[in-house]
């Protein structure tokens, strides 16, 4: 399978998973895997797990994609997410995997934020620190644009991830001013698109439904950061923000997906991201697009 991009479609909307490039995830920067994804598993549950799932005992790196999303609705072309930019040399393949697919900047009439942290807006701007996307309206939960611009994320946020994340932000987010577009309730960016809110990881964390036809993707972002947290919804990473509320969002989000057979897109898993969540024995399980698992 191509890992740069994925084409599918979601009843009449032609839709395209566009991988931004991959960061790996490892001590010294980071807590190991198992600690960064799952802090609060016990080892005696959490270790089985793993083995389940194939990973290695100790598990050291963690290398993840990071997965952006293109809509064609026929009247608007909505990018979800501009990846990492220039955060490591291994992200900012976002402008040249849409070019590959014929699509220019200018084609993508709306962007959506889906939140805050370096890997979802590092693509905002540009080397000059110009907008990439210069004709769209830029979409936020209103929440999350206050956290990362009112002084609240520094206040709020240890030292370490200050640094990146509070960076990253304030590159990314003020050349916005003027045309973003905050909202503070579930409502339809275009239609066919709609804004759900899903605060845990962040302040402010938003997912997306796609509807068209009978068909339905469901767009959760970071809600999930690893299929593990499927069957598992209640395992939190340290970087989750607010891990209670996460937790009940993650059954509602999980509910929602296996009753509605909806197609389900993490912006973390493995390329391109997209499943299903079926209930089994008791418990939701990932099925990844393209796999009989
Ligand atoms: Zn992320």
């Amino acid at each position: 399978m191509n890992s740069e991009s994925y084409r599918f479609k979601v009843g009449d909307y032609d839709c395209i998973a566009v991988n931004d490039g991959t960061h790996t995830y490892a001590p010294p920067d980071f807590p190991p895997p198992a600690t960064l994804l799952f802090s609060n598993a016990p080892a005696e549950s959490l270790e089985p797990v793993l083995r389940k799932h194939g990973l290695p005992t100790p598990w050291l790196e963690w290398t993840s994609p990071y997965i952006c999303l293109v809509v064609n609705t026929g009247k608007h072309r909505v990018l979800v997410d501009t990846g990492a930019g220039r955060l490591a040399p291994t992200t900012g393949r976002l402008l040249q995997n849409l070019l590959a697919e014929n699509i220019a900047p200018d084609d993508i009439d709306t962007v959506v934020i889906t939140h805050g942290h370096p890997d979802h807006l590092g693509g905002n701007t540009d080397n000059d620190g110009k907008l990439s996307f210069a004709n769209a309206r830029y979409i936020m939960w209103k929440d999350e644009w206050d956290f990362w611009t009112s002084g609240q994320a520094e206040r709020v946020l240890d030292e370490h991830s200050r640094e990146v994340l509070v960076n990253t932000a304030q590159k990314n987010l003020p050349p916005l001013k003027g045309r973003i577009e905050l909202v503070d309730k579930e409502t339809d960016i275009v239609p066919g698109i709609r804004a759900i809110a899903t605060p845990g990881h962040t302040l402010g964390h938003m997912a997306l439904v796609v509807s068209s036809k009978n068909e339905k993707l469901l767009c959760i972002s970071d809600a999930f950061l690893h299929p593990i947290q499927i069957e598992h919804p209640e395992w939190y990473s340290v970087l989750d923000l607010v891990p209670e509320q996460l937790v009940a969002v993650r059954r509602r989000l999980l509910q929602e997906a296996a009753e509605e057979k909806a197609l389900v897109l993490a912006f973390h898993f493995a390329f391109p991201g997209l499943g299903y969540v079926v209930r089994e024995a008791g418990a939701y399980r990932w099925h990844p697009v393209g796999t009989d698992s």
